[in-house]
């Protein structure tokens, strides 16, 4: 591995200067319009995966201040939020969406701080998010309901399209401000409140937004900020009886307790959860394309996405050429400072993350897998401290090795070989998920017929891990059948009401 670390901040407590990421500026919770701490005082604090420090002061929600927040919210709703304009509510967002113009590289680096993605990954989030506020301001504005040729004779019949009440949006910490802004704007867009919790592991840039959605003039308790653990302030929130409907993005158990519980009071929950995905490499691809296109969907993100292509599913008729010139370009892929541009593979998200993927790494070795390149903890100066997976790929192993089943959520990829295209079809459709799936082939009538045989809600042609904000996200099985984005991206927030107009008919009694 050609492990080139810099240094520019190792060894920083204050890892930071500017006006926005100062360690000495204070994070506070937003509830019902007012910056708060946390009503027991009690902080959490975040650990920069480069250098394992920790930083910051961030506060934890009681239940009590759960509480607040949601009653704040459902006071919001039923004060005049819900009957508010479109065009109103449109303004907003897009005022919110000009105040964040200029802030990408601060919030790169805020996010890099805390989950250790690369500038690549981490500077996309900002633009990204001033992209959902428009597209979603755009949609609420030209969204409509029906009217239908009523079957009934002096009745007129039509739709409209209201918002739920107090939904709560529960976000993870491997893309904090993207994956909010797919729930929080087109659920205000469509005249709901909002009570966030981000990850406890990245909450900084939530917090920094709620200050931002108070200067753009959204009205207090429309929508309101609480941080901390999933295992307190998240299931209070979800548990809570004035909550309409919860929208998640996290693992797919945390993703099922969440629904049996929203299930079992009636209210509605929409699920992003995890995945398993092929990466299908037939012989007919450009192999050194599909090499690209295998490390793009492992080692994006050092693997931490839900998408992460980590079945790499690769014809049987593919010499070992193929596997010795993927382990060359993968042992020249530069770990390192995440706030180094040059910087390829930057440590996973925290300490517990990386305890996780080296125990799957174990075991992965104890079911017999060969290691074809990596295989441990980076051992590089200058990479000892940080949390550092060696980018691993296994060979030699089945579909049914613990490696290929499930979700590790690291630079770790499984390769399975294939004899056909039968083959390749019945592998990559044996998972509990259903998430996303490559195929590799320069062969048109294969590359469409496979569209059509894979079970997954995203499927890329010579491509992995594209992704817009006009075409639905989602997947189906255990990955929780949602979508989010897409011209959709309004209805998870809305329901529909009929309204009868009668014209005079006659009435039974
Ligand atoms: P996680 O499930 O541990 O946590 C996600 C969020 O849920 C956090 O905010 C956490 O505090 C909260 N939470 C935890 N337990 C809770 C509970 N009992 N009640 C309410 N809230 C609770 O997931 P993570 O480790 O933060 O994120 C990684 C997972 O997210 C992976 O499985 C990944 O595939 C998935 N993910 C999916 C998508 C998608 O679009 N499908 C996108 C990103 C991440």
């Amino acid at each position: 591995m050609a492990d080139t670390a810099t240094h520019g901040s190792q060894g920083s407590s204050n890892p930071w200067q500017g006006e926005i990421l100062s360690s000495d500026r204070p994070y506070r919770m937003l509830i019902d319009g007012e910056f708060v701490e946390g009503e027991a005082g009690e902080t959490l604090a975040c650990e920069y995966p480069f250098t394992g420090e920790t930083w910051g002061s961030f506060p934890v929600a009681t239940v009590g201040d759960v509480d607040r927040a949601v009653r704040a919210a459902r006071k919001a709703f039923d004060n005049g939020w819900s009957r508010t304009t479109a065009s109103h509510r449109a303004a907003l967002l897009r005022r919110l969406a000009d105040l964040l113009e200029g802030t990408a590289d601060d919030i790169a680096r805020l996010e890099i701080h805390q989950n250790g993605k690369t500038l690549a990954e981490t500077s996309f989030e900002v633009p990204y998010s001033q992209m959902v506020a428009h597209y979603s301001a755009g949609l609420i504005e030209a969204d409509h309901g029906h009217t239908v040729n009523s079957m009934l004779p002096d009745v007129v019949a039509y739709t409209v399209r209201e918002p739920l009440g107090v939904v709560v949006t529960i976000t993870p910490w491997n893309g904090p401000l993207g994956s909010l802004a797919q729930k929080l704007f087109p659920a205000l867009a469509a005249g709901n409140t909002v009570v966030v919790k981000p990850s406890e592991v990245t909450p900084a840039e939530t917090l920094w937004l709620g200050e931002k959605i108070m200067e753009a003039g959204f009205p207090a308790g429309v929508v309101n900020i609480v941080n901390g653990p999933g295992a307190t302030v998240g299931r209070a929130l979800v548990a809570h009886p004035l909550v309409e409907h919860v929208s998640f993005t996290g693992s797919t158990a945390t993703g099922l307790e969440i629904a049996q519980v929203c299930a079992a009071r009636a209210a509605t929950s929409s699920m992003e959860l995890g995945g398993k995905s092929p990466n299908i490499v037939f012989d007919s691809a450009d192999l050194d394309r599909a090499i690209s296109g295998v490390m793009t969907g492992i080692f994006s993100a050092s693997g931490q996405s839900c998408a992460a292509g980590s079945r790499i599913l690769v014809q049987d008729s593919i010499g070992d050429d193929f596997f010795e010139a993927l382990a060359t370009r993968i042992r020249a892929l530069r770990l390192g400072d995440p706030l180094d541009p040059a910087t390829q593979i930057s440590p996973v998200a925290s300490r517990a993350q990386l305890a996780k993927v080296l125990g799957y790494i174990e075991l992965a070795q104890k079911e017999g897998a060969t290691t074809l390149v990596g295989g441990g903890r980076a051992s590089a100066p200058g990479l000892t401290e940080g949390f550092f997976v060696e980018p691993t790929i296994f060979t030699g192993v089945t579909n049914d090795a613990t490696v290929s089943r499930e979700e590790i959520f690291g630079p770790v990829g499984a390769v399975i070989r294939f004899k056909d295209e039968d083959d390749a079809v019945r592998i990559a459709n044996d998972t509990q998920y259903g998430l996303a799936a490559g195929i590799w082939t320069e062969n048109v009538a294969l590359a469409h017929r496979m569209t059509k045989r894979v079970h997954a809600g995203l499927v890329w042609v010579n491509n992995y891990r594209l992704g817009e904000l006009v075409i639905p996200w989602g997947g189906y099985g255990a990955t929780g059948g949602s979508r989010e984005m897409g011209i959709e991206a309004l209805r998870d927030y809305q329901g529909t009401k009929a309204i009868y107009i009668d014209l005079g008919s006659p009435l039974p009694f």
